[in-house]
């Protein structure tokens, strides 16, 4: 088969079986691995999703100019799929974020403009839409309000993990949440099928939905300083708070034991699992995703001890 686009390459993504961990008899852990994406991260599915519904709502035309805050990974999925229209994108990014993902989004043609730290995701939404305010023809897709977030998972990445399993019913998915779209949409399709399924948010130390102030952390892609209506919206059995410690220890041992080069969420997203995995009864079968790879974060020494 001879492929036409790149995006004809998002989603259908592999589903693997992480071994190697000791696990109560019985028990698997499985992983989408969403780096296999041609954007190399979860959110090609929503930039090809926002792009096309813009340009069938009329909400996008030739002449829109994106901007968007992203931690980059969005604006990577939204600059590959803008490319076939030659949109113009801004995308503001926290200056923090992976240089990697900033040096992909500008190679895509877009121009990233950099909001302090100290701002957070809050500083770059702000920017984005003072950007948008001061300039003709713009579109904010605002992946931290739109329902077409969760609505990409809830279309995607939900039924082909069911797919995957050939119908098997999973015991619980447990995913990191940054906007919120994958776990809101995962979570939603997977509880309408199986209402008992127990879903699980992953997020960092200083992220807010478990409680307390937001603070840094240096796990990439996932945390909340605020709550987005859907993901408010969407109920869930636990959360667990994953330390950077956790989740870059297992980000090192997912290479190390299984092979598998992933960013730091999915090493959060892997340690919550494994807490799960020792709470639950043998034989549970419990579903997380991978959100991207480590190559966009090696100039960040990800592989360090800390
Ligand atoms: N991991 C990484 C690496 C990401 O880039 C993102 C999206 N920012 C997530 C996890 C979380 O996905 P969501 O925004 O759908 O919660």
């Amino acid at each position: 088969m001879i492929i036409q686009s790149v995006n004809d390459l998002i989603g259908k993504t592999p589903l693997m079986q992480i071994s190697g961990y000791a696990l109560p008899e019985g028990t698997r852990i499985v992983a989408k691995l969403e780096m296999f994406n041609p954007g190399g991260s979860i959110k090609d599915r929503l930039g090809v999703k926002l792009i096309e519904t813009g340009f069938l709502e009329g909400t996008i035309n030739k002449d829109t100019t994106i901007i968007e805050p992203t931690a980059g990974n969005t604006g990577i999925g939204i600059g590959m799929a803008a490319l076939k229209y030659g949109l113009k994108m801004i995308f503001v990014v926290p200056e923090k974020f992976s240089q990697e993902k900033q040096m992909l989004m500008r190679v895509l043609g877009a121009e990233v403009v950099n909001t302090p730290t100290a701002e957070g995701i809050k500083g770059a939404v702000q920017k984005a839409k003072a950007l948008s305010a001061s300039s003709e023809h713009t579109y904010l897709p605002l992946q931290f309000e739109n329902p077409l977030n969760p609505q990409t998972y809830y279309e995607t990445l939900g039924p082909e993990i069911v797919k995957d399993l050939d119908g098997e019913q999973i015991t619980a998915f447990v995913a990191g949440a940054g906007s919120g779209g994958t776990f809101s949409g995962v979570s939603r399709y997977l509880k309408e099928k199986w209402p008992e399924v127990r879903t699980v948010v992953v997020e960092p130390e200083g992220s807010i939905i478990a409680g307390g102030p937001p603070g840094p952390h240096d796990t990439e892609g996932i945390g909340m300083e605020s709550i987005p209506e859907f993901m408010s919206d969407q109920s869930y059995d636990a959360v667990h708070t994953i330390t950077d410690q956790e989740a870059f220890y297992y980000t090192r041992e997912l290479a190390r034991r299984n092979g598998l080069f992933v960013g730091s969420s999915s090493g959060a997203a892997f340690a919550a699992a494994v807490k799960e995995a020792q709470q639950l009864p043998p034989g549970s079968l419990i579903v997380t995703v991978f959100p991207d790879g480590s190559e966009r974060y090696l100039s960040q020494d990800i592989y360090k001890e800390r």
